[in-house]
């Protein structure tokens, strides 16, 4: 199984190295020729309005709208943001999923945390999970097929899969804990 990696800005070679460890080859995307033959591709965290910006620059925008539309994506809290519809603010967005995302939505006090989640697809107890300056879903289309895999204590929504994609606020790729990445394989095989 081959799986991008889109390696423009952020922490895209954490993600190299979980999957990896979960027997996964990773493939470093930079140009739209670096889609192909790819299974899968994940959006790293990073800084959404810098990767949105070389995503246009590099001409990524719609090859990866068009690989997306066949095969999974994940996007990691940065990755997430570019993957929304809507974010209340003007930047580039694959717009890909129906749903709306607040950036750096946990303030100043709070802007990075770390916290145990349950995660409904996800056996084994609460995965452990770190937010970096990370988005919130403010609202998702259940009608459009949105379902919510994650939540914190106080409600808020931090994980969600829309058919065969994928994002989670925070960073499953600076913890050990690999089942998000397993999941995703899993998804792969199933899509
Ligand atoms: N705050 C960043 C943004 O808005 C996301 C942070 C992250 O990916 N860790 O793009």
């Amino acid at each position: 199984m081959r799986i991008g990696v889109l390696a423009l800005q952020g922490d895209f070679l954490e993600h190299r190295r979980k999957l990896e460890g979960v027997d996964a080859e990773a493939v470093e995307v930079r140009l739209p020729e670096d889609l192909e033959a790819l299974d899968a591709l994940i959006i790293p965290g990073g800084e959404s309005t810098t990767i949105g910006k070389l995503a246009v620059k590099y001409g990524l925008v719609e090859p990866i709208k068009a690989f997306a539309a066949q095969k999974p994506v994940w996007g990691t809290c940065a990755g997430m943001i570019f993957l929304a519809k809507d974010i209340g603010r003007e930047q580039p967005l694959l717009g890909l999923m129906d749903i709306k995302v607040n950036r750096n939505a946990f303030g100043r006090q709070r802007d990075s945390f770390e916290t145990d989640l349950e995660i409904s697809r996800l056996d084994g107890g609460p995965l452990h999970a770190v937010f970096i300056r990370a988005p919130l879903v403010t609202e998702v289309d259940g009608n459009a097929g949105v379902e919510i895999l994650a939540r914190l204590d106080d409600g808020g929504i931090v994980a969600v899969q829309q058919k065969h994609l994928l994002a989670t606020a925070f960073h499953p790729e600076l913890t050990d804990d690999t089942r998000l990445h397993k999941y995703f394989v899993a998804m792969i095989q199933t899509s």
